[in-house]
């Protein structure tokens, strides 16, 4: 017998460069598809599932403001690409016949539907994978910020942060491969340390909410499934 799921509902942060895979600008539908395939295995474990994607992959507010341009501007460009990248991923998880909604901070009902805390309880509990585009809707912010507020709205136990790596190191393992790895660390400890795990908003805000942050790799294949039954490798955050 398979081992029980830890939680009822989780909030996945997806970046934007998790879903472009070896390209250096865009989707990779392969890539899209697989971790939908891994957000479909955790549904199918009976776990409500919530997502912010990112938008890195497409577009970064900071780089108009680099070039002179305005930096709002920019953030607005920002995040519309993350409903580019909630498209994409919807669009996998449907052909997986995984019933998904799409929930943008930004409204535009020709696309799809404008979030509100009682639409996302709503989808969610009737079983849809929830997909939060559009961040948290505001410049200046970040998609790991939006992962934290949503993860408070919808009442998520826990956040699961897919990164490139297995977990949290004192300093990046690809340039410093003597960097040491956390098993466990309080959200005091990252904001405190200066770690690279989510921006200081989200962490700060996830902290005030007593939600947990679990970091582990987002392209290793099954990984998330595994986190939802204690297994795998990640590095968790908690007071
Ligand atoms: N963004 C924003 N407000 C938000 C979330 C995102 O303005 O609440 C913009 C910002 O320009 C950001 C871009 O959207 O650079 C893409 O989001 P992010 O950088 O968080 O994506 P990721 O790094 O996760 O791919």
């Amino acid at each position: 017998m398979s081992p029980a799921p830890l939680f009822k509902r989780v909030l996945l942060k997806a970046s934007g460069e998790a879903l472009m895979g070896e390209q250096g600008f865009g989707i990779d539908v392969a890539v899209v598809d697989r971790i939908a395939g891994d957000i479909a295995e955790v549904r199918a474990m009976g776990i409500e599932v919530g997502v912010v994607v990112g938008g890195g992959n497409i577009f970064r507010g900071v780089a108009v403001a680099s070039k002179g341009g305005d930096r709002v501007t920019g953030d607005h460009m920002g995040m519309l690409a993350t409903v580019i990248n909630a498209l994409a991923l919807a669009t996998s998880l449907r052909k997986l016949g995984i019933d998904t909604e799409v929930l943008s901070a930004i409204s535009m009902p020709e696309i799809c539907q404008s979030f509100s805390q009682r639409a996302a309880l709503h989808h969610l509990e009737k079983g849809r994978v929830v997909i939060f585009a559009g961040g948290t809707g505001n410049p200046f912010f970040t998609t790991d910020s939006a992962a934290a507020l949503r993860a408070a709205e919808m009442g998520a136990e826990a956040i699961l942060k897919g990164t490139q790596v297995d977990g949290i190191y004192s300093a990046d393992p690809k340039k410093f491969p003597d960097a040491t790895r956390f098993e466990n660390i309080t959200h005091d400890e990252v904001l405190n340390k200066g770690l690279a795990v989510m921006d200081v908003a989200a962490v700060a805000l996830a902290r005030e909410n007593s939600i947990p942050i679990v970091v582990f790799s987002i392209h290793e294949k099954g990984a998330f499934a595994k986190i939802m039954v204690g297994e795998g490798r990640a590095t968790i955050v908690r007071d």
